[in-house]
């Protein structure tokens, strides 16, 4: 049965999954049971300073919103007490002995050293949290402030230091227009992170954002867009056995993602025919547009490895489609590794999930990473104490 669409770009998905892993009740069978989603990709998410609190609480709810029951748990870690209030979520409070709850003000080597300083208490938090069920870490952090920035590379270190699951950064880049010390702070965590994590799902901040938005909405839109690819992503998959051959599973998630570096996920979807054969089209469509247009990191087209996930009722993905969009996946990225895989999902729609390894090379990040590195001096004036450009020439005095 085909359930109601809630929006023109949203899912609805079947209601949570749980307990049906690891049965033996044959999965493709589960199919048209609302409630059986058995291939979730268990993670446990941990948001670092604001913008990682902020985006953790999407993921959150957009994975208890479709009843995919893929996040394991969460935890928001911060050194702005205040950031921290409002997520209704599980939260530890660091650097209370340096910064005393009011943040790190932009200053990532702080984030850093408060993190180092207290990273017993969070790792200790999140004890009990990361169960035998985890098969991957989250960190999720903006890149260009300071607790996220500074914490989110050393959270990462600690995490691989302990657990034998892959440990993922979520990384969100700041916008061209955000100021020199944004893209400092950017540029000096993307180069640890890319080291401390087994790699760094990235996100530019000027991917969703549309024209007439205020700062606030444009952030509320990117992290709704990411959380609606980050959630199908891992809810797309999970290793059970017996599930039909097309089925992705988290395998392949976790092999698309094995050579490290930067990573990028597109997503696009639209209506689909009820015959798959009417589907061929819709679906080389969207794989096109979730690499073009719906990518977390426009520009990023030169992969190292790919994997593309059709997701929709199963009887209306056209195999034929989804061998033409891979070999145009295969030509795009210029990568001989490209995975594919289906994700059966009780709706009219159509969706193309496109993940990207090893996209380091392409020129979002170069000209990124040129820029921060340009940005230096002028970050390091911005750093300077403000009272000193009373003091200078550059302005007369009015009296
Ligand atoms: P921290 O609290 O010191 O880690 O600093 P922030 O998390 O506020 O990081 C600042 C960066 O994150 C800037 O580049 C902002 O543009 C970005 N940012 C802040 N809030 C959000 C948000 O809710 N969503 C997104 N996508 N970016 C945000």
């Amino acid at each position: 049965m085909v359930q109601k669409r809630r929006g023109a770009d949203q899912w609805s998905g079947p209601r949570s999954t749980r307990g049906v892993v690891g049965s033996d009740r044959p999965v493709r069978e589960g199919l048209n049971i609302r409630g059986c989603l058995p291939w979730i990709m268990k993670t446990v998410l941990i948001g670092v300073g604001q913008a990682g609190g902020k985006l953790t609480r999407a993921l959150v709810e957009f994975d208890s919103r479709m009843g995919f029951g893929a996040v394991l748990g969460s935890l928001a870690v911060n050194s702005a007490k205040t950031d921290l209030q409002p997520l209704s979520m599980d939260t530890v409070l660091i650097g209370q002995a340096r910064v005393k709850g009011h943040g790190v003000g932009g200053d990532n080597e702080l984030g850093a050293e408060v993190m180092q300083a207290d990273a017993t208490e969070v790792m200790g938090s999140l004890d009990g949290r990361i169960t035998a069920e985890a098969e991957a870490i989250v960190v999720v952090a903006g890149l260009g402030g300071g607790t996220g920035s500074g914490g989110a590379p050393v959270l990462c270190q600690e995490l691989r230091r302990v657990y034998d699951v892959p440990v993922y950064a979520l990384g969100i880049l700041p916008g061209r227009n955000e100021g020199a010390m944004y893209q400092v702070n950017a540029g000096r965590s993307l180069k640890t992170l890319t080291r401390e994590a087994d790699s760094v799902l990235l996100v530019d901040n000027d991917a969703f954002r549309s024209s007439g938005e205020s700062l606030e909405e444009g952030f509320d839109a990117v992290n709704e867009a990411i959380a609606r690819r980050v959630g199908l992503l891992f809810a797309s998959g999970e290793a059970v056995e017996g599930v039909g051959e097309s089925v992705v599973d988290s395998s392949e998630v976790i092999n698309t993602l094995r050579g490290g570096g930067i990573s990028a996920l597109g997503y696009a979807a639209a209506e689909a025919a009820p015959d798959a054969e009417e589907n061929i089209n819709i679906v080389t469509s969207i794989t096109r547009r979730a690499l073009l247009t719906g990518s977390s990191l426009p520009d990023a087209t030169e992969a190292d490895s790919a994997l593309l996930v059709i997701a929709g009722r199963p009887d209306a993905i056209p195999r034929k489609g989804v061998e033409r969009a891979r070999r145009w996946v295969e030509e795009q990225t210029g990568s001989l590794q490209v995975r594919g895989g289906d994700f059966p999902l009780d709706s009219d729609r159509l969706a193309a999930l496109l993940l990207l390894g090893g996209v380091e090379r392409s020129d979002r990040i170069e000209t990124f990473m040129e820029r921060a590195r340009e940005s230096i001096d002028q970050a390091d004036a911005e750093r300077e104490d403000p009272s000193e450009q009373w003091a200078n020439d550059d302005l007369d005095d009015l009296l």
